[in-house]
């Protein structure tokens, strides 16, 4: 099976305070996801998380080491091929909802569809928003809405396209712990057939629904957990030594 994603030796560098050494936020990291996993990335603040997503997905450059994004290198697209690539067939959902104010639910699911001028009937909507539980809240302005919904707003907006790959940076970081588990649920399901999500997260409970997690330490993978529990993510981030 062709992984959906395929990263190798990852290294990236960014220029540190002036007169102060280079920071290097990753410093060899290779990962496969398969069609259908959920692979979760932990690891201590500063231990590279967000720039692994970031490098991933195509949104930062790597320094070095190659990413194959859908089958794709991602070093040997142009910036318009690679927002070809993304359009569509990957989807992002970060802590901050990032909804429309101004517009509904239904709007809002609509939206990077009508940027696109890709056609999306009400009635695709409409089952992306019962998809997440909220079939009767398309009229709603997320001001209407609970934390929780809104985030589901927010997945329903990135099912409506069809993604193969979800990323998602620290998804429940602004939820409580009932809703913060719904949106995990959400997600969970997300993850089957040819569809894959990548949780970036600092939540073990999160992290441990997945069915691999890769723990970060200083820019490079200090461990590897198949279907971990909660206490296992925990003592793979915290354990000094490695087993
Ligand atoms: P995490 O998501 O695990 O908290 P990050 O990927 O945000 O870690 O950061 C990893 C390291 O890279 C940290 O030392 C951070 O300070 C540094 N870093 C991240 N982004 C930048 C940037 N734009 N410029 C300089 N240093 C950065």
């Amino acid at each position: 099976m062709t992984p959906l994603l395929d990263a190798h030796d990852l290294t990236a560098t960014f220029s540190g305070p002036t007169d102060g050494p280079p920071v290097k936020a990753l410093r060899g990291v290779s990962l496969r996801v398969e069609p259908g996993e959920m692979v979760s990335i932990v690891g201590p603040s500063g231990s590279g998380k967000s720039t692994l997503l970031y490098c991933l997905s195509g949104l930062h450059p790597v320094t070095s080491g190659t990413v194959r994004l859908l089958g794709r290198d991602l070093s040997t697209l142009r910036r318009g091929q690679l927002a070809r690539l993304r359009r569509g067939r990957v989807g992002f959902v970060f802590q901050a909802y990032n909804l429309i104010p101004a517009l509904t639910a239904h709007e809002n699911v609509a939206l990077p569809a009508r940027l696109a001028r890709r056609s999306l009937s009400a009635t695709d909507v409409d089952r992306a928003l019962a998809q997440v539980g909220l079939a009767d809240r398309g009229g709603h302005r997320p001001s209407a809405l609970s934390g929780g919904q809104q985030q589901r707003v927010a997945i329903a907006r990135v099912l409506a396209t069809g993604p193969e790959l979800v990323f998602a940076d620290e998804p429940t970081g602004a939820l409580d712990t009932a809703a913060g588990v719904e949106v995990l649920d959400l997600l969970r399901e997300t993850a089957s057939g040819a569809r894959s999500v990548v949780l970036v997260t600092h939540d073990v409970t999160a992290a441990a629904r997945a069915d691999r997690v890769l723990v970060l330490r200083d820019g490079l993978v200090f461990r590897e957990l198949v279907r971990p529990t909660p206490d296992e993510v925990f003592a793979g981030i915290t354990d000094r030594e490695k087993v």
